[in-house]
């Protein structure tokens, strides 16, 4: 039986295993991947390049590390977490059952696509899905925001502090009723699209146009950037009710990063803790793996 197994290598998880590693325990870590959501970066053609710290750069090394020590990783796919006599028994997809004493869940939140031709091919080129961490690189510049949730009015809000304009392209009413729908349907500098649906995305190297329909006409919206600010899917459908869950599916954690079952942890983008941020992530890796350290001090023999 490991001491801890770590689910998911993005910049939490990852930063979890190497604590653990370092306190000496003996831990596994289950990943897809490593690095999670750092392998991808936005390109724009007005960023230079020496003006950014990319996530890759900042969890890098401990990617590096794990890569290397083979015997503390897996790539495989947690597919379930039950409660055994003195632990937790992790299923992967590829059959395997690890056992430990206790888990930390880092397998982060997956953002909803448009599913939309040029989406794919513009990613992270000029189409964005992350406002909370570009937003203020559109100083003056020409926006749209896609979605009319509260991840999408928030979007509008910020970028509305900086940006000359912002379209919110709205396909339903959504959250539009809310003080910060209320603040975006009044901002002078931002145009609501109520009822309007992306048809296509098009560019050169860069996404440049959206080409949407709004009561049955077709138009074709010009920015500088799109930001795709549809619903976070957080990854905690595995765990199967194991755990207390928020209403928008994040697992609820404490200040010490602890679930609502004693032994379960749980860092970044999959809990309910603020913001989806790369270096809110590390840090909060570091706190989960030290209290889960502290979990297994004082846990019996
Ligand atoms: C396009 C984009 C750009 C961004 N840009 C920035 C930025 O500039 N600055 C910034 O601070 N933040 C940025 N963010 C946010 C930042 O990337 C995330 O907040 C951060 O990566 C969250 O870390 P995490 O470890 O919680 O989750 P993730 O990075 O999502 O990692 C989750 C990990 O879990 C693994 N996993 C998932 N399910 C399973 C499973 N069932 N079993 C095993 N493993 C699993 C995945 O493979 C992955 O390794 C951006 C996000 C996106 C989407």
């Amino acid at each position: 039986m490991y001491d801890l197994i770590i689910l998911g290598g993005g910049p939490a998880g990852l930063t979890a295993t190497i604590y653990a590693l370092r306190k000496r325990l003996n831990a596994l870590l289950v990943t897809l991947d490593l690095g999670g959501k750092t392998n991808f970066r936005l390109q724009l053609p007005f960023v230079e390049k020496h003006l950014v710290i990319t996530g890759q750069e900042v969890v890098g090394r401990f990617a590096n590390e794990v890569e290397y020590l083979e015997f503390a990783r897996e790539f495989d796919r947690a597919e379930k977490v039950e409660k055994i006599k003195g632990g937790f028994a992790v299923t992967t997809r590829a059959g395997k059952n690890h056992k430990a004493k206790a888990i930390i869940v880092a397998t982060g939140a997956r953002g909803r696509l448009m599913n939309v031709p040029g989406e794919k091919e513009f990613m992270m080129r000029g189409l964005c899905y992350s406002a909370v961490s570009y937003a203020p690189l559109f100083i003056e510049r020409e926006t749209c925001v896609i979605g009319d949730t509260a991840l999408a009015l928030r979007a509008t809000a910020e970028l509305s502090q900086i940006a000359s304009k912002v379209t919110l392209v709205a396909p339903g009413r959504g959250d539009l009723d809310s003080p910060m729908g209320r603040k975006v349907l009044g901002a002078k500098n931002v145009e609501v699209l109520q009822g309007a649906r992306v048809e296509a995305v098009l560019g050169d190297n860069y996404a440049r146009e959206l080409a949407i329909s709004i009561d049955g006409e077709q138009r074709k919206l010009t920015a500088d950037a799109f930001f795709v600010e549809l619903e976070l899917e957080p990854r905690s459908q595995f765990l199967g009710g194991l755990v207390d869950l928020d209403e928008l599916g994040r697992i609820k954690v404490d200040g010490r990063n602890r679930s609502s079952v004693e032994g379960i942890f749980a860092a970044g983008d999959v809990t309910d803790v603020i913001a989806e941020q790369v270096l809110i992530a590390v840090g909060e890796g570091a706190k989960a793996a030290l209290s889960a350290y502290e979990y297994l001090l004082e846990a019996e023999e």
